[in-house]
């Protein structure tokens, strides 16, 4: 693991001896939050998603949509606390692209204010390559799932660096994460994956096929926001 910057440091010291500010406006945050009562209250929640993909129904919880009935995918329930619309995105791009742990804070919170409906398995967090790892210097969702401060298993590895699943259509991201992730030591029964971002669920669906191959009877999916 790489050392945390003196940036880092000083904003964890910092943190500990200010007032929290709200993250979205700088007002001062509210309850002890990093957040202030009205920003608090543009947060796209999400409840009503796919119990398998998360994908916004507007229907009842334990619905499925279309896709997950025609064709089940490998996760067994999928639950995002957020969609991903403002504010909720900007946070998330400046955790992911501008190092702004902060933020990642924040998320890492309002993920445990909207907690899944199903008791947590051990969280397991969707892995960087360590290329990755070492260029941006901390792992995105390793961090939110160690925030979260629920048991957590490490066994899950990203064994192949694939190119940046932004940039590629669905049909492109399913290919570019084959063979991209193994499994060291003895995998639990049941897992719960931790991510940031949910777009089409292929990197979800890589590494619950990979978590199962390995014997893993139950894979679950908690991510911060959903893309709608
Ligand atoms: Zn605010
Ligand atoms: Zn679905």
């Amino acid at each position: 693991m790489p050392l945390p910057t003196f940036r880092t440091l000083a904003n964890g010291l910092l943190c500990s001896l200010l007032p929290p500010v709200c993250q979205i406006c700088a007002d001062p945050g509210e309850r002890g939050h990093e957040l202030c009562g009205a920003c608090s209250l543009t947060l796209p929640w999400h409840s009503d998603g796919c119990a398998r993909c998360a994908l916004p129904l507007h229907e009842d919880a334990d619905a499925l949509c279309f896709r997950c009935e025609e064709s089940p995918p490998p996760l067994d329930a999928c639950w995002a606390s957020l969609r991903y619309e403002d504010p909720v995105s900007g946070l998330l791009l400046r955790y992911k692209f501008h190092s702004d742990l902060a933020a990642g804070r924040l998320m890492a919170n309002l993920m445990a204010l909207n907690p899944p409906p199903w008791a947590l398995a051990p969280l397991v967090a969707v892995p960087l390559h360590p290329s990755r790892l070492r260029q941006r210097g901390y792992d995105q969702a390793a961090e939110l799932a160690r925030l979260i401060g629920a048991p957590r298993w490490k066994g899950l590895r990203r064994i192949r660096a694939t190119a940046p699943q932004s940039e590629r259509n669905a049909d492109a991201r399913r290919h570019n994460l084959d063979g991209a992730f193994g499994v060291v030591g003895e995998v639990p029964q049941a897992v719960v994956l931790v991510d940031d971002v949910m777009t089409t669920g292929s990197t979800l669906h890589a590494c619950a096929e990979a978590l199962r191959k390995a014997g893993c009877q139950q894979v679950n999916a908690w991510v911060c926001a959903r893309v709608p």
